[in-house]
């Protein structure tokens, strides 16, 4: 096993998150979380993981257990990482701007770790059986292509509603 540092963009800071596989194998410290969860509705998310994804940031991360990471390019500008060994899912990465979001279940999280929902995004591929009783953002896969366009990102077209579409 391999222990990696790897900086992100900084960010406000939380404190230190640390988590793990089901398996132990790969586990992961995130410095410097900035307290936001993101969750995306969209359908590849959902067969992803079985529902939505819900993913923290940090400034920064180290990784112990590469070795067992196993990545799936599911676009083209998203990748998406997980045990080889017990299948946890631990990242998607925004490729354009080598941007990582960690699964929040990861972590180990006490009661009073203040995360807080930062937007729901694809919410017009959100399920009908659930719904997110926190107040957030909701942005539709249209407004939050736009607005990684407006970002400087190119993302190609608006994405159809079928298993080949990319990811954002
Ligand atoms: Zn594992
Ligand atoms: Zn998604």
């Amino acid at each position: 096993m391999s222990d990696t540092t790897i900086d992100l963009s900084s960010g406000a800071v939380l404190r230190k998150l640390e988590g793990h596989c089901l398996c132990g194998a790969v586990s992961i410290a995130l410095h410097g979380a900035n307290g936001e969860v993101d969750v995306c509705h969209c359908t590849m998310c959902q067969r992803w993981g079985g529902s939505f994804f819900g993913g923290v940031q940090g400034a920064a991360f180290d990784l112990s257990g590469r070795a067992s990471v196993t990545s799936y390019r599911s676009s083209e500008w998203a990748e998406r990482a997980f045990c080889k060994t017990c299948g946890s899912h631990l990242w998607f990465r925004f490729i354009p701007a080598d941007h990582y979001s960690f699964l929040t279940g990861l972590f180990e999280l006490p009661a009073d770790t203040p995360l807080q929902i930062k937007q729901q995004i694809f919410v017009d591929e959100k399920p009908a059986w659930f719904d997110l009783a926190q107040s957030s953002p909701m942005k539709t896969g249209a407004q939050i292509i736009a607005e990684a366009k407006t970002a400087g990102f190119e993302l190609g077209n608006p994405p159809a509603k079928d298993d080949d579409r990319p990811d954002a």
